[in-house]
């Protein structure tokens, strides 16, 4: 646990009592705070309960005459499309609003630290695809070269649950936009921003609040480099914003779309090819068509962040690429379940918007694919170009008669996972693939797209074993 430094006899309130509320409040406690919780689901409250924390539901401005602070929860809205109804009686009473990601970067360093022969470093990852690849793809490659790290933030364990540094550690965090917008502390040393395409428009008010809430990770800390994707406006905005000028290497940029040059730090991947060039020099190169666990070009865009990352940290191109071998993916993402009679069976479920799921779509042929679910804001309009490889689409969800209506290619309406597994595997061919990439969230028949992915495994599994 990091124990939260600079609130030590403080009162501080906590909202949101999941995994990462409830790991704030503990820290907080450890570091001296007073903590009072709130949840409005009973169990939620009843489990902080039974910890021994104080429940108090801080309903108007003059409950927090006597708090200092108000911690929330990502799930929880703090702005857009209305605050929830604590957040806006803390900021009505003046309250400083703020997350465990902010706890986080004002605890991380302590007193011991001067003690050290290397200092403790974090790496920072966020976009809007990408991110969790990216970040479990850096730890990979540090495990690999033996150096002391610790993967944390919106992928497995909450920051505040990280252990506190030790001599030479690399703390590597995902962070959501969610998260980057409220932290109050961002000060990363090296800032990683994948690409950006529409998601989650409602909590930002749009695309031009959702970029600005992931740019606070560079505005906010100013990181010693920041690695940027550059396949969009925004990156190549952002690039340009953080730069002195086109040599400035303290800014690394990233593409698969383009073959980068100039006199700066860039890292890009061309037909399966990565290459890493410093002041118009080429110094490094790796094939990445030979990378199992990475396939497609948005993967490869993963691999070009991650490489640009930790040859910031200083590490060789010839460690990360070992490295890179042996990485077998996420599950969920881009991930072979089961090949049978030539026919392979992929499981992107976690593509739950349009530009993952077109990303999908393009990195394999003679789709068979299984889609649908909770439609995102923004339409499915940027998928009309995607379906090339696509030979039929199976639309799962509640509504998927109107998703498959919107769909560019043969749609069937499946409706159920189970329907759309068997429909697809009764008539697929050797060659095809059948991916799951549903371009929606899973809430309209799931709890999350984990348990929508391990239905269309083990659907796979029952007509694979048919
Ligand atoms: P995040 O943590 O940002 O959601 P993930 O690594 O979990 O990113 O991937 C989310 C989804 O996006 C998956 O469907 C994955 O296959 C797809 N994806 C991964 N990397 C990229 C990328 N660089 N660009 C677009 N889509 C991607």
């Amino acid at each position: 646990m990091i124990p939260v430094q600079g609130l030590s006899g403080a009162r501080v309130a906590v909202l949101g009592l999941g995994r990462s509320g409830l790991s704030a409040a503990r820290a907080l406690v450890t570091g001296g705070a007073e903590v009072v919780c709130w949840d409005d689901n009973r169990a939620a409250r009843e489990t902080a309960e039974a910890e021994g924390f104080l429940c108090r539901d801080l309903k108007t401005a003059d409950h927090f005459d006597d708090v200092a602070r108000l911690i929330v929860s990502p799930g929880i809205p703090h702005l857009y499309p209305a605050p929830n109804r604590i957040v806006a009686a803390a900021l009505q009473a003046g309250v400083p609003v703020d997350n465990d990601i902010g706890l986080f970067f004002q605890s991380f360093a302590t007193g011991e630290w001067d003690s050290f022969d290397i200092a403790p470093k974090v790496i920072a990852v966020t976009g809007s695809n990408g991110k969790s690849t990216t970040s479990a793809l850096i730890h990979h490659v540090l495990e690999h070269a033996q150096r002391p790290c610790q993967l944390a933030g919106n992928i497995g364990r909450g920051v505040l649950d990280l252990d506190p540094a030790i001599d030479g550690e690399v703390v590597v965090l995902e962070l959501s936009s969610y998260q980057t917008e409220l932290a109050r502390a961002l000060t990363p040393d090296i800032a990683v921003f994948t690409n950006l395409s529409p998601d989650h428009l409602d909590r930002h008010h749009g695309m031009g609040g959702y970029f600005a809430a992931k740019r606070r990770l560079f505005a906010e800390g100013g990181p010693d480099r920041a690695v940027i994707g550059v396949d969009e406006i925004e990156g190549r905005f952002l690039a340009g914003q953080l730069s002195e000028g086109r040599g400035d290497d303290r800014v690394i940029r990233i593409s698969v779309e383009q073959k980068l040059s100039g006199p700066g730090w860039q890292v890009f991947a061309r037909k399966g090819f990565l290459s890493e060039y410093r002041r118009g020099k080429q110094v490094a190169s790796v094939d990445l068509r030979k990378v199992a666990g990475m396939p497609g070009a948005h993967n490869h865009q993963n691999a070009c962040a991650a490489f640009a990352a930790l040859r910031a940290l200083g590490l060789a191109p010839k460690v990360i690429e070992q490295a890179f071998h042996s990485f077998g993916g996420l599950p969920h993402r881009s991930q072979t379940i089961a090949e049978v009679g030539g026919v392979r069976y992929v499981n992107d479920s976690k593509a739950t918007n349009v530009d993952s799921a077109a990303k999908a779509l393009a990195a394999f042929d003679n789709i068979r694919w299984i889609c649908g679910g909770l439609e995102k804001e923004g339409g499915l309009g940027g998928l009309a170009d995607a379906v090339g490889h696509v030979r039929k689409a199976y639309v799962i969800g509640r509504e998927a008669a109107a998703f498959a209506m919107q769909l560019n290619v043969e749609a069937e309406v499946c409706g159920t996972m189970a329907q759309a597994v068997a429909r697809a595997a009764a008539e697929a061919e050797a060659g095809d693939v059948v991916l799951l990439a549903p371009a929606a969230a899973s809430f309209d028949q799931y709890d999350s797209f984990e348990r929508r992915g391990e239905d269309f495994a083990a659907q796979v599994a029952q007509v694979t074993a048919a």
